[in-house]
């Protein structure tokens, strides 16, 4: 007799849903997993053996045949193991069970206990966009909040548990789904916002607008504590991305607590390119992927190397990254905001005190980046030595706020550069041709004057929110090395 069961497996990036089949028969007692399992998928027939023993169910005497299918596909770990078990059960018909596309995902204890698997974000979004809805995990199992409303779910502490309620669903089908869990607050530890007006408002508008910022300064002037608020900023993602964040998380950190605030990755200088753009034998995900939907924090940039922040560039272009994950070619979402700070020269004092780096080992010191990657950088900004204490008590809530309306408000323009008045479009068109500045700046000006608008409230770009955006981007002079030596 035949059964099947649904179950799921995740081998670093990679999900697949896996139709279980098995084959009870008479004959020399043999119990065969063809599919290719891998030894760790072996082991599992111990484990479901000692299971049925513990459950009290009769194991099917005679020849077990299971299939994985795809069989195309490398079957790892102990995530089938429920699987192959109810597959059996319902080949051998006793006690029966009924079929349905339940997805089956826990290990089996040998006591026929079920344990929870790490990191299930991922297989439930791949379950979603199957159209299986349905799902069955041990008792235990942590589950994000948004994965608890999506499914039925079956929880059960044992082998014998599951049986119980496959039986009792012949009578109380469908599932009733739980109440929908309420979307817990997210708190937030926000810093004290202290002085740096001027500043504080660029990082609003980077945030509205995901601009890529270089904020350069001596030691000590704040660079990194605004960059480290910059997060604070960004509003927060819907379920939908942050479930797809968190599927990417839990590869990298099995222990990854849900949250709906964007991702903000710090990578020390010493990385290289592969942790920063991942792949690898595992298929791990680099910081572009694990910054995906937040932001990528470099402090210090110009103490990367070369080659990590050249790999950038792909990235920040195509929001995304191909990598090579076992010798196949793999693309990693890598949509990121990239904040950066850097000193202005080596000493580190240059425009703030008394710097005595001579001019060419400042433009050596510049070269450290990589010139794609400084064009890529929206707005770089000097940070100014806080002056403006009592102007700067603004509250950070105020901040958030008014951030959050203008994303919403941006999100409905399609084209950055389309809302632009006429007089400011003349302005802008002026001003370019005063400096000479290039198509780049000029497309990068008008998004940023648009960012502006929609921080004050407004869909209409004017002459005044152009002359702003003109200030922070200064078009025809935006080289750091040579903002840096002037
Ligand atoms: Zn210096």
């Amino acid at each position: 007799m035949l059964g099947h069961a649904f179950g799921a497996i995740r081998h670093g990036a990679d999900v697949q849903i896996v139709r279980v089949q098995a084959d009870v028969g008479p004959g020399f007692p043999r119990f065969t997993i063809v599919g290719l399992p891998d030894s760790s998928v072996s082991e599992a027939k111990a484990r479901v053996r000692s299971a049925f023993h513990h459950a009290g169910l009769p194991f099917p005497k005679g020849r077990i045949t299971v299939n994985l299918q795809p069989a195309s596909l490398k079957k790892q770990g102990s995530w089938l193991d429920l699987a192959i078990a109810v597959a059996i059960l319902r080949a051998s018909g006793s006690p029966p069970l009924p079929h349905d596309s339940t997805v089956f995902v826990a290990e089996l204890a040998l006591d026929g206990g079920l344990v929870p698997q790490e990191g299930l974000s991922a297989i439930g979004l791949r379950m979603r966009d199957e159209g299986l809805s349905s799902l069955c995990v041990s008792t235990h199992q942590h589950l994000p909040w948004p994965l608890e409303n999506m499914f039925d779910l079956m929880r059960a502490a044992t082998l014998a548990d599951v049986v119980a309620q496959l039986r009792a669903s012949r009578v109380h089908v469908p599932t009733v789904r739980p109440h929908p869990i309420a979307r817990p607050e997210t708190a937030r530890d926000l810093p004290p916002l202290r002085g740096h007006p001027v500043e504080y408002r660029l990082l609003a508008i980077c945030a509205a607008g995901r601009h890529t910022l270089l904020m350069v300064g001596s030691p000590g002037v704040g660079k990194t504590t605004l960059a480290n608020a910059f997060a604070h900023l960004l509003p927060d993602l819907t379920e939908d991305e942050a479930l797809e964040v968190a599927a990417w998380q839990e590869i990298a950190n099995p222990n990854y607590a849900f949250t709906l605030r964007p991702p903000v990755r710090r990578p020390h200088h010493a990385i290289t390119a592969r942790g920063m753009l991942g792949g690898g034998r595992l298929g791990s995900p680099g910081e572009v992927t694990l910054a995906h939907r937040g932001v990528l924090l470099l402090d210090e940039m110009l103490e990367f190397s070369h080659v990590s922040l050249n790999a950038l560039r792909e990235p920040l272009d195509r929001g995304m990254v191909e990598v090579v994950v076992n010798g196949k070619a793999m693309r990693f979402p890598a949509s990121f905001q990239l904040i950066a700070t850097a000193n202005p020269c080596p000493c580190g004092y240059r425009g703030y005190g008394d710097c005595s780096c001579p001019d060419p080992d400042v433009r050596r010191y510049w070269t450290r980046c990589p010139g794609p990657i400084l064009d890529r950088i929206d707005v770089v900004h000097h940070v100014n030595r806080d002056l403006g204490r009592e102007l700067g008590e603004a509250s950070l809530d105020d901040w958030i706020e008014r951030v959050r309306a203008a994303t919403a408000l941006l999100a409905r323009v399609p084209d950055r550069t389309s809302t632009l008045s006429d007089e400011a479009r003349r302005a802008l068109r002026r001003a370019c041709d005063r400096l000479h500045a290039s198509e780049r700046d000029r497309v990068k000006v008008a998004a940023l004057a648009t960012t502006i608008a929609a921080l004050e409230g407004r869909d209409e770009v004017l002459t005044s929110d152009v002359e702003e955006a003109m200030i922070w981007r200064r078009p025809g002079s935006l080289s750091p090395m040579r903002n840096a030596i002037t």
